[in-house]
């Protein structure tokens, strides 16, 4: 049967279309739709062609509404689906380049495991993730791993980087690890070694930079395509040791670019000095960024690569290879370098530090690994949200740690439950206190469905007493006869101040009448109500003090706010409670 005749399927590309131009102001894009239509119906694989010229066809159909008929018509047919697509219209990434060109958009993020995730990597996960998505196309997630020498990989972070994209919110739809791929690797070098397009280079490097910046080819390159090939197989057999041969692509010497005239593409690594932690020593030949990345981005249908523009010159270097192979380029989106002023985004610098014992850990609290940030309470939505924000432009940005605890504070404020903790813990004995007061603490001050904290207040001697834990802050900037109001509790005067203890007398309830003599509302926990608490800063110090008993119900991994304090995360909770600093 036509696909023109089937009415099911005509109904649904129907759904599609209008759902999706009402998300883009009205005209749906045709690209955006194949995608959608194969992952609901598979078999029709086969047929793209066909699919996309009846896709076409109705969009023409679609686009010919205006906006308010399309959601009029969408909210009779299939309300449900306007719900859950206003979500994602929220998300204001532009269009990729030529993305009706493609059955189904492809990206990948290509990390070399030598390192931990940091936020530096953030824009390339995420922006190549979420175009995946909102096209619903593939997301790959491809291990370069072709330095055993310089860039050593090491296992460990082959399963970290895994975790750190679950942990962000990046499913994975597809995984390559290069050094399982040496064999294609070699395939097409020898191809373009037979072509004629790519030669064995024996050039001391000075010498092959003095011809190469005149102009000129060295020795190697004119050898005819059977001398090459023995080369090469000297390349493999050992016969050439680390150094003394490299494969060069063929490019136009007269480009005026030196560092892209015939780039080095495979070179000799010493395995038996420098194992490769998962092939070992298998292999001597390893590939350069370019040979692997360049010819992996067309094996695995890359679409849309979407990377730094520090890419831009391997981009013309690629090319070279792509028109020796007949293939075509990827559309490559170049983004400008996000800075964050005070965070190391270097990763040699962090794995410098780490070696040196500077750090305590991948999670340490000054680096901006996701690890570190996972810790301290950051979430995954608010680097998302930072990220698709800043978008894929070209131009420069820089970003501060507060933008992100911004965000992230948008997220937090509105779920996070408020407790008390009382950093450098001072003592505070409050006289006459006339009568037993039960404080009803909210968990959140907007959300008393959360429920309450509650504290029985009971006066005892015959001084009517009772004893508080304040902050040392608190305690020092409270003046004698000063009134000062315990949050939610009553006020005091202050008398006397001795050795960090405070005395004061009981003052009035009202808050009213603290706000009238703008008394200072403090923090507090009733004596025998404590529980200690350490809290781990950004600045790897440590906070000690004491959090309220009611913490120890909460569970580890819980972020909270402490009042007047900040956002943190517990870590541990028991008979200490320890917690990573967030921001305030
Ligand atoms: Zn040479």
């Amino acid at each position: 049967m036509a696909l023109a005749d089937d009415k099911e399927l005509k109904n649904l590309v129907l759904k599609v279309a209008m759902l999706n131009a009402v998300q883009h102001g009205g005209k749906a894009q045709a690209g955006a739709l194949t995608g959608k239509i194969i992952g609901e119906k598979q078999e029709l694989k086969t047929r793209a062609k066909e699919l996309a010229a009846l896709i076409q066809e109705v969009v023409n159909e679609v686009n010919n509404f205006s906006i308010e008929e399309q959601k009029h018509i969408v909210l009779q047919n299939w309300p449900e689906s306007l719900k859950k697509e206003k979500v994602e219209e929220e998300k204001h990434l532009p269009p990729l380049p030529n993305a009706d060109k493609y059955v189904r958009v492809v990206t990948r993020f290509s990390p070399n495991p030598d390192c931990v995730l940091h936020l530096g990597s953030a824009r390339a996960i995420i922006l190549s993730h979420e175009y995946a998505r909102i096209y619903d196309g593939k997301f790959i997630l491809r291990f370069e791993d072709t330095d055993p020498k310089v860039k050593k990989p090491v296992l460990e972070f082959y399963s970290k980087i895994r975790e750190d994209l679950a942990w962000l919110g990046c499913k994975i739809d597809e995984e390559h690890i290069q050094s399982d791929r040496l064999p294609i690797y070699y395939q097409y070098t020898e191809k373009l070694l037979l072509d004629n397009n790519a030669y064995v280079c024996t050039c001391i490097p000075d010498r092959f930079r003095k011809k190469s910046l005149a102009h000129k080819p060295c020795d190697c390159r004119n050898l005819p395509p059977e001398n090459q090939m023995q080369r090469w197989r000297h390349m493999l057999d050992g016969s050439y040791a680390e150094g003394e041969a490299v494969v060069r692509v063929k490019t136009d010497l007269e480009h005026p670019n030196p560092a892209v005239r015939d780039w080095p593409a495979l070179r000799i690594i010493d395995t038996k000095k420098y194992p490769h932690p998962r092939v070992g020593d298998k292999y001597r030949v390893w590939p350069l960024y370019n040979l692997a990345a360049g010819l992996d981005d067309h094996l695995m249908g890359i679409t849309h690569v979407i990377r730094g523009k520090e890419h831009l010159t391997n981009k013309v270097r690629q090319e070279y290879m792509y028109s020796h192979l007949g293939w075509k380029y990827p559309e490559a989106i170049h983004y400008g370098r996000l800075q964050i002023t005070g965070a190391f985004l270097s990763k040699s610098k962090i794995v410098q530090g780490i070696r040196e014992g500077m750090y305590k850990g991948w999670d340490d609290p000054r680096l901006a690994t996701f690890l570190a940030l996972r810790k301290r309470g950051i979430t995954p939505e608010a680097i998302k949200k930072m990220i698709i924000d800043v978008g894929p432009k070209p131009q420069d940005v820089t970003l501060s740690w507060e933008n992100l605890y911004a965000y992230n504070r948008k997220i937090l404020d509105p779920i996070s439950e408020r407790y008390f903790f009382v950093s450098e813990p001072a003592k505070l004995k409050v006289k006459g206190v006339p009568r037993e007061f039960k404080a009803k603490l909210p968990k959140h001050p907007e959300k008393t469905e959360k429920g309450f904290r509650q504290y029985t207040i009971t006066p005892e001697g015959s001084e009517k007493a009772a004893t508080f834990w304040i902050a040392k802050k608190d305690a020092d900037t409270a003046e004698v006869g000063a009134t000062i109001r315990l949050m939610e509790l009553f006020n005091v005067r202050i008398h006397k101040t001795k050795n960090g203890a405070i005395e004061a007398s009981f003052a009035n309830e009202s808050y009213e009448e603290a706000r009238k003599t703008k008394a200072k509302l403090i923090h507090w926990i009733p004596e025998g109500e404590e529980v200690p608490c350490r809290i781990l800063m950004p600045d790897a110090t440590m906070n000690e003090g004491l959090a309220e008993s009611y913490c120890k119900k909460l569970k580890p991994n819980t972020v909270i706010q402490f009042e007047r304090f900040g956002f943190v995360r517990l870590d541990e909770v028991g008979a200490n409670i320890t917690a990573y600093y967030g921001h305030k």
